[in-house]
């Protein structure tokens, strides 16, 4: 503990700490904000600018001051599991000492004023001590439940890498929990396996340069954080900048997982078993396919779509212009649809003249986005055949799926959000067709 709390009574003479506690008194009160923890305080019961304020305010007059250390840990602890971010509470701090700055300045007491500086960093140094135990504690915890998840996939292909990633990090959280410069995992991008890949096999199969330049980059500088971290270890108050470049890995890791998800879903789209006459990946691989989507998209925490394509009026297609031109139809139809997506898109031919696209790191919005540019796409097919002209139109059901929201991951599962995304489909069609709903 540092020295000012660790004897809080003999840190400051006793007139100063009156006049703290009196400055206290009178810059904390009543319709003194704006304090931002408010807002985080109403989300979570039992956190937010009261609770600081009495555990600090009976510091100041020393009135049980022990329980208030004990209090203000819990407060951090609660902080750090409701996702308060850490910059918040600074952000109070600071705005209490200015308060209490001025209001000594105005009665020229230095003594006050440098007892209330020293006060704060070291208030600020140990709540950001006990932040950033509480930050890589959860972290560990969540990290570990997205290495179930992704070791729970029937065929990795490329998502190793991003296991392998989810090990790193592991590393890196227990290292900085230890302190252990000798603990740190790779720094340097070229060395990992995900690395060497991007430089080879990778940067053939990602087609868009300035998409592969910026997957290297993001590799890059997600493995530099070690040698940031390494700097920072050991430093005097470290736990503020530690904390900020944790964070900062751990975002990291989710990008790359879901980028590594996306690169998989190309892999998937080159190599499995497709329809001859479409080139979409059957029905066979969709469920093994579906449930390793349902698994990614719960380690990273991103949802992803499905989308239902279905020709409209179809029979009369074959009816009017024969079984031939129904054939080329389909085939133009499984085209545009894919000239209109990305590669990491997956496109499974459902039967007939009806698709499934998944799409992978994707939400509700996004999907709607894509929905509406295949509909008007599709409307603007002008098909030829010797017997005459004819348009296709076609009708979407859209549903956006969240692997966090989802308890068990089973072919049950997959069957009724197929189901549910085909009623979407119906009420598409019921309602008049070329159109998505
Ligand atoms: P709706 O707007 O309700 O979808 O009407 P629809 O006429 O398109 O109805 P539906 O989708 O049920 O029709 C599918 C038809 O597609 C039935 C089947 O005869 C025909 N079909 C299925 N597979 C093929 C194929 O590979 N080639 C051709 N030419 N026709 C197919
Ligand atoms: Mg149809």
């Amino acid at each position: 503990m540092s020295t000012v709390f660790s004897g809080f009574a003999e840190a400051f003479a006793e007139p100063v700490r009156q006049d703290m506690g009196r400055y206290f008194a009178r810059a904390a009160g009543p319709g003194t904000g704006p304090w931002r923890i408010e807002e985080f305080g109403e989300r979570s019961p039992g956190f937010g600018h009261d609770d600081l304020i009495a555990c600090l305010q009976r510091l100041l007059t020393g009135q049980e001051a022990d329980g208030a250390f004990t209090e203000l840990s819990e407060l951090m602890t609660r902080a750090c599991v409701r996702n308060v971010p850490f910059p918040i509470v600074v952000h109070e701090l600071a705005f209490l000492r200015d308060r209490l700055t001025r209001l000594a300045v105005e009665e020229g007491n230095l003594d006050a004023i440098g007892a209330i500086i020293v006060f704060f960093d070291e208030l600020k140094d140990m709540l950001a001590r006990i932040y950033l135990g509480s930050f890589l504690g959860a972290l560990g915890h969540r990290n570990n439940v997205r290495l179930r998840h992704i070791a729970a996939l029937a065929e990795k292909n490329l998502l190793v890498h991003f296991e392998k990633h989810l090990d790193w990090l592991k590393q890196l959280t227990q290292a900085v929990s230890a302190r252990d410069g000798e603990a740190m995992p790779e720094a340097h991008h070229e060395r990992c396996e995900f690395g060497k890949w991007l430089h080879g096999e990778g940067a053939s199969l990602v087609r868009d340069q300035s998409h592969h330049a910026h997957l290297v980059d993001m590799h890059a500088a997600m493995h530099r954080v070690v040698d940031e971290i390494a700097d920072m270890m050991g430093h005097q108050r470290d736990s503020l900048p530690l904390y900020a470049l944790m964070k900062k890995a751990e975002n990291y890791s989710l990008d790359i997982g879901n980028e590594i998800a996306m690169l998989n879903s190309m892999v998937i789209m080159t190599h499995y078993n497709k329809d001859p006459m479409t080139g979409g990946l059957t029905r066979r691989s969709l469920e093994r396919v579906m449930i390793n989507q349902l698994e990614i998209s719960k380690a990273t925490e991103t949802p992803f779509c499905l989308l239902m394509c279905d020709v409209d009026h179809f029979k009369q297609i074959n009816d009017n212009h024969g079984h031939t031109a129904g054939d080329r139809a389909i085939v133009r139809f499984a085209d545009v649809l894919r000239g209109n997506l990305r590669q990491a898109d997956l496109l499974f031919r459902f039967g007939g003249d009806e698709f499934l696209i998944m799409l992978p790191s994707t939400g509700y919005a996004q999907g709607l986005e894509v929905a509406g540019k295949l509909r008007s796409a599709v409307a603007g097919l002008r098909m030829e055949t010797e017997h005459g002209n004819f348009e296709m139109r076609a009708s979407f059901g859209l549903l956006e799926v969240s692997g966090s929201k989802t308890a068990f991951i089973d072919s049950e599962l997959v069957n009724n959000l197929i189901k549910e995304c085909d009623q979407r489909l119906y009420l598409a069609k019921h309602r008049g067709r070329n159109q998505v709903a």
